[in-house]
Formats: C-alpha cells, structure tokens, sequence
C-alpha cells in the first residue's frame, strides 16, 4: 500500500521536470519563473556572501605562495589579486541590484569559468610537480561551481565541461605537457565532472519537487480556505433561515417563541411589564383573489417592513407569526407605547401602494390589532399573555376590522 503511494508520488513528481535539463514541464511549464524567482530569493543572501567566500580562499593561496614561493607563483598571485578579487568584488556589489538576481545564472556560468581559467593560467610554464597544487585548486573550483553557489545543474554542467576543454588545450598547446601528464591529470577532473553533475542534478531536482510540493501545498490551503469561507457563509444563511422569515425578512415564528418566552421571565425577574401586540391584515383573502399570490406576497413584504420599521426600540421584536398575521413583543413597555406603535403602524399602512386594478380604492387593505400587557410572574406562563392579545385582536375582528382593541380595556381606535 506505502510502496504504491510512494510510487504514485514519485511518478506524479517526475512527470513535472523534464529528466535532462530538469524544467518543468506539462501544467507545469509556467511555474518556471516563479521557481526561478524562489529558488534566488531563498539563497540569494548565501549567493551574495560567495562573491566574498571566493576572494577569501583565492587569497589564501596567494598569502601562502607569496611568503613562501614568492617567485615560482607571481603569475597566480597577479591574477588573484589583479583580476578574480575585484571581479567578484564587483559581483558582490552587483548583487544589491535587482537585475543581478533574475541574470544570476549566467553570472554563475561566467564566473566557474573565469575561477577555473584563472588558475590553469596561473600554472607555471614550464609546469613542474607543483602542478597537481593547481589540479587540487581546480577540483576546488569544480565542487564549489557544482554545489555551493547554486548555478543550475544544466549552467554548472555546461562551465564545467568548457573549462575541461580550456584545461586540455591550455596544458597541451601552451603549457606542452607529456601525453602521459595530460592524461593523468585530466582524469581526475574528468571525475570531478562527472560527480560534480550528479550531486548538482539531485540537489536542483530536490529544490524543484520541494518548490512544487510547496506549490500544491499552497493551492489545497487555498482551496480549503474557499471552502471554509463559503462554509461559514452557507452557515450564516442557515442560521438566518432559521431566526427569519424568508418572504418578509423579518423574524420568524420561532425567534417570536424564544424571546416571548425569555422575555416574560426576565420582566417576571425585574417586575417589569411586558406588552404583546397580534396584528392580522384584513381581509387578505381577497387582497390575494383579486390581485393574485404574487402581488399579496408584495404586499406582504411591504407591510413586514412598516411593522418592523416601527418597532423602533432595541428591545422591541417585530415577528411573522404565521400566514398573514403579524406579532410585536414589547419588552418593558406599556399599552400607552403599543398603541403609539399601532397608531404609527396604521398612518403608514395608509401611505402604502396598491396596485389596485379592479376597484377604485386605493388602501382598501387594513390591519386589526390586539395589544395585551402584562406584569409577568416567575410561576407564570407566557400563553396568558399571547391569549389575551389573540382574544383582543379577535375582538378588533368581530366589532368591524381595521382598528386596535387592548386587552381588558373599552379603549379602541
Ligand atoms: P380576516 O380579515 O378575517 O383576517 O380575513 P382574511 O382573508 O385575511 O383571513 P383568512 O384567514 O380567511 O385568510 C388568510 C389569507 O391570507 C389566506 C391566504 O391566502 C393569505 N395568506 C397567508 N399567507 C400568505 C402568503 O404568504 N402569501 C400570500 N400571498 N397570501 C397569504
Ligand atoms: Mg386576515
Ligand atoms: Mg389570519
């Protein structure tokens, strides 16, 4: 089971690099640039100080041969201090400019390349036995061009090969090395090569299947966060279906029986007086035969708002109690405020529009309201009070519609 999933991994991993020079490929072409940008900044503070580390171990070798063979390595120590030093000195500086970090490649491949020609100009003509001192400096520069300085496996490749070549044709046209030498010391830099090229294949192709594990990593983080966020908003619609009417947008049935039943404790716990006021619209049935379903849902709508608009106070709940019945709970308020309300309710219902076809009244739709008010008590319960305004506006109904009845009182309107 592990062995096949590794497997899948590393097929889907391979399928992304091409296997010579190591891009990407497919669906994945276009990540080249942005690889190409992280794979600098990640390293780029350890590319900078390299232009430094160079100057350090070329100088070195010259300190060494300058105290102790001042004669048989002048040409080495002028190229070092005359050439490779302030040419890396600067590449350090070109380094705080931007464009160095999106051309650092080439500069990779020219600086392999001038390291590595420095020293095999630097060799003594005609060469002795130091030139394995040289042919150790070289490897140096090899191992340093193929890992350290993070030049591409293909830019690291193509230097090393070239500088092989310079090598070849320096010692045996310039330098007239014996066959035999030639050979035994082209051999092991050969080997360099060689190794040199694996070691930096593996490391440039870790970077890139880490740079696009990262990648996916990012795009599932990013996928999860989409649906986490639509998540959430699907929750909030539930959690706001489930407090407020759909049609009317105004709170539904059930917050009407949550808060009259919280509110009718907390008034018992204060002393306080709790007023409930039932509003039903007058002959709705009509309303609907006349002008259609449609047009009844808009109406709907309209008077919810008036009702919820008038419900001014913080503590006041204006709800749809069900069909075309309509209910305010007033926290702490008396009949003298449910009747302002009612009063304020019944003027705007009059402003409102009907788009009334067939008759020639324009507000012949009106609501009958019921207002009940109580002083709760602990071992109470909160249906006397929804009774009372129920009985009300049931009275408001019976003695002619389109007025406000209390509860237990003569007072209508
Ligand atoms: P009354 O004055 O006695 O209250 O008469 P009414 O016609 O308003 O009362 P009735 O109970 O006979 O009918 C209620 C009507 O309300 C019937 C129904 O079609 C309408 N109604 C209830 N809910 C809705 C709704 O969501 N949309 C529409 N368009 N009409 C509704
Ligand atoms: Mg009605
Ligand atoms: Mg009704």
């Amino acid at each position: 089971m592990l062995k096949k999933y590794l497997s899948n991994v590393n097929n889907k991993q391979s399928a992304t690099c091409n296997r010579l020079n190591l891009k990407f490929i497919n669906d994945y072409s276009e990540l080249e640039s942005t690889f190409h940008d992280s794979y600098h900044n990640k390293f780029y503070l350890h590319i900078r100080m390299c232009h430094l580390y160079s100057i350090f171990f070329f100088n070195i070798y010259s300190l060494f041969f300058f105290f102790l063979f001042p004669d048989l390595h002048e040409r080495y120590n002028i190229i070092s201090l005359g050439i490779i030093s302030p040419i890396f000195l600067t590449g350090f500086f070109l380094s705080f400019f931007n464009f160095y970090k999106k051309t650092y490649q080439y500069f990779a491949v020219f600086y392999i390349l001038l390291t590595g020609t420095g020293i095999i100009f630097a060799m003594p003509t005609p060469p002795d036995n130091d030139i394995w001192l040289y042919i150790i400096g070289l490897i140096t520069c090899y191992i340093f061009g193929y890992t350290y300085i993070h030049a591409y496996f293909l830019s690291a490749s193509i230097a090393g090969w070239m500088l092989l070549v310079i090598y070849v044709l320096t010692v045996s046209f310039l330098n007239r090395l014996s066959p035999s030498l030639i050979i035994s010391s082209t051999l092991p830099l050969v080997m360099t090569n060689v190794l040199g090229m694996l070691v930096s294949y593996n490391l440039e192709r870790a970077a890139r299947q880490d740079f696009i594990l990262q990648w996916r990593l990012t795009r599932e983080e990013e996928k999860l966060a989409d649906v986490n966020i639509k998540l959430s908003k699907a929750n909030e619609h539930l959690l706001h279906l489930s407090f407020y009417d759909e049609l009317t947008q105004i709170a539904n049935r059930r917050q009407f029986d949550e808060r009259l039943h919280s509110d009718y404790y907390r008034c018992a716990r204060y002393k306080l007086p709790l007023t409930l006021v039932m509003l039903d619209i007058d002959h709705f049935k009509l309303f609907n035969d006349r002008y259609g379903h449609q047009e009844g849902d808009k109406y709907l709508k309209e008077v919810a708002q008036i009702i919820d608009k008038n419900s001014k106070r913080s503590t006041d709940l204006a709800t749809r109690y069900g069909g075309e019945e309509f209910a305010i709970i007033l926290y702490n308020s008396d009949t003298d405020h449910a009747m302002h309300i009612c009063q304020r309710i019944q003027r705007d219902l009059k402003k409102l529009f009907i788009p009334d076809k067939t008759s020639s009244s324009k507000n012949n739709v009106t609501l009958s309201m019921g207002i009940a008010c109580d002083y709760p008590s602990s071992d109470g319960s909160s249906d006397t009070i929804l009774k009372a305004a129920d009985e009300a506006l049931y009275k408001a109904k019976n003695t002619g519609r389109d007025r406000i009845v209390i509860a237990g009182n003569k007072r209508e309107k």
